[in-house]
């Protein structure tokens, strides 16, 4: 007996995977679908992959001397059939990996986006989760600076659409391979000079990816990353004149940028144009977009060598920061909460708030939270903490009448005083609230 009485113990998520709680739902959707119209406005089409692909895709997609490939990855082997897996880190390999099998680019280019979870085994800490979401999108098919452009100008304009003021855009030109490959050596000469002061992982990858030096986080290694030979003073005449093109498109659109030449970005598939998006209010997790182009990425996962580039942004961040500035949109509550009691009553509700929702009202019904009928006080409390602009009430009375009680449960007009309850007839109900909907909304905008 005691046994049985014994409460069983909470289970908890998972450490550094969120839940978003309807408190915040508004908030996302709010970020969802502005970014949405952004994206329809330059023509982006939506691709879904799964959120499980072969590990394989990303040690070749993403480079073997990454952080994502060496210590953040969800990779597990199927017990059923053996298959080595992964929870993806980023979506740029699988959109690449989904456009070459489906054979997307047989008719030109693509201009494609996705959002979606993202799995990284990081210390979790504020701005870095070990489930985010990003958006992202990919350009498969450009060659030119003007596609690098476009994509950048449309973080510009999803900043302004959200009211997000300040954030700052910083670009770099990795070169061409062969360019990376004469900087590395003089790269690799200069880290040798400086080995004694190296770090761990700058000693680990000074000979297998030393371009991941000059991004280090490390403060110590700072100056030696400030003072190394820059990729930029590598670069040839192609390289230059892209970085170039690039730069006349920006200013010609008023887009303010500055030049990092210690931008590389973490993954190795990128070339010629790399930037990050920089706010300097969510502390160490500042960067809240980053990309860039991807030539090589496409022949290296098995298509025909095609030029693209892309970003991918963390929602999270933009969510910290819209917070941060106070860019929260309002909670809006549904428009209509039915009241009802006694049998017939709660027929008749059924039927009110369909007929309701077929003009495109949205309704609460309320259901009782044990069984039992609820009383009119206790049902219009929870129409009251529902939000809704207004109660709809049926008893006896109502039905035997052919009427409904409508109560305004928001404040109402300038004088700020919620209105007395009216009776109106079951028939004009739904003509009686859109007038009264659209009346209230006129005040407001008044
Ligand atoms: P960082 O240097 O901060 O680790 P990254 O280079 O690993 O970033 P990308 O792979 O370029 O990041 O991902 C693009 C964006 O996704 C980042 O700029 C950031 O906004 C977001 N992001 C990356 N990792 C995380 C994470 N673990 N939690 C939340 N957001 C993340
Ligand atoms: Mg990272």
């Amino acid at each position: 007996m005691t046994e049985q009485k014994k409460k069983l113990e909470k289970l908890s998520g998972v450490k550094g995977m969120n839940d978003v709680l309807p408190q915040d739902a508004q908030l996302w959707e709010f970020f969802e679908s502005t970014v949405k119209s952004m994206l329809r406005s330059y023509g982006y089409q939506n691709i879904r992959t799964p959120i499980v692909e072969h590990t394989q895709l990303f040690t070749r997609g993403i480079g073997e001397v990454t952080d994502i490939v060496e210590k953040e990855m969800y990779s597990f082997t199927d017990a059923l059939n053996g298959e080595n897996l992964t929870l993806r880190p980023e979506n740029t390999a699988a959109v690449v990996r989904s456009a070459i099998e489906h054979n997307l680019l047989y008719d030109g280019p693509k201009r494609l986006w996705y959002v979606g979870p993202m799995f990284r085994h990081e210390r979790p800490q504020r701005g870095r989760y070990r489930q985010f979401h990003q958006v992202g999108v990919e350009a498969i098919g450009f060659a030119g600076p003007d596609a690098d452009a476009e994509i950048i100008l449309m973080c510009q304009r999803l900043w302004d659409d959200l009211g997000l003021a300040g954030i700052k855009l910083e670009i770099n030109s990795l070169g061409l391979a062969h360019e990376r490959a004469a900087h590395r050596v003089e790269l690799i000469a200069y880290l040798e000079q400086h080995q004694d002061a190296l770090d761990e992982d700058a000693k680990r990858r000074l000979y297998t990816n030393p371009l991941r030096v000059l991004d280090t986080k490390n403060p110590a290694l700072q100056d030696i990353a400030r003072n190394a030979p820059k990729l930029i003073d590598f670069l040839g005449a192609e390289s230059l004149a892209h970085f170039e093109g690039l730069q006349r498109i920006l200013k010609a659109n008023n887009i303010p940028f500055t030049i990092n030449p210690r931008l590389v970005r973490g993954l190795d598939y990128y070339n010629l144009t790399v930037f990050e998006w920089i706010t300097d209010k969510l502390g160490a997790q500042g960067t809240v977009a980053a990309g860039g182009r991807y030539d090589p990425l496409i022949e290296q996962l098995g298509g025909k060598p095609t030029a693209a580039c892309g970003w991918a942004m963390g929602v999270e961040r933009i969510l910290e920061l819209l917070k941060e500035e106070q860019l929260v949109p309002e909670e809006e509550g549904c428009d209509v909460y039915v009241v009802h009691q006694g049998d017939a009553a709660r027929d008749q509700a059924f039927i009110i708030a369909e007929r309701l929702r077929d003009t495109g009202l949205d309704v609460i019904l309320h259901c009782s939270a044990d069984g039992a009928m609820a009383s009119f006080k206790s049902q219009m409390k929870r129409a009251d903490a529902s939000g809704a602009a207004y109660a709809v009430i049926l008893g006896d009375d109502e039905i035997a009448n052919g009427t409904v009680g409508v109560k305004p449960l928001r404040d109402v007009g300038a004088a700020g005083a919620k209105s007395e309850q009216q009776t109106v007839a079951a028939e004009d109900l739904t003509e009686f609230l859109i007038n009264a909907m659209v009346a209230s909304s006129d005040d407001e905008t008044d």
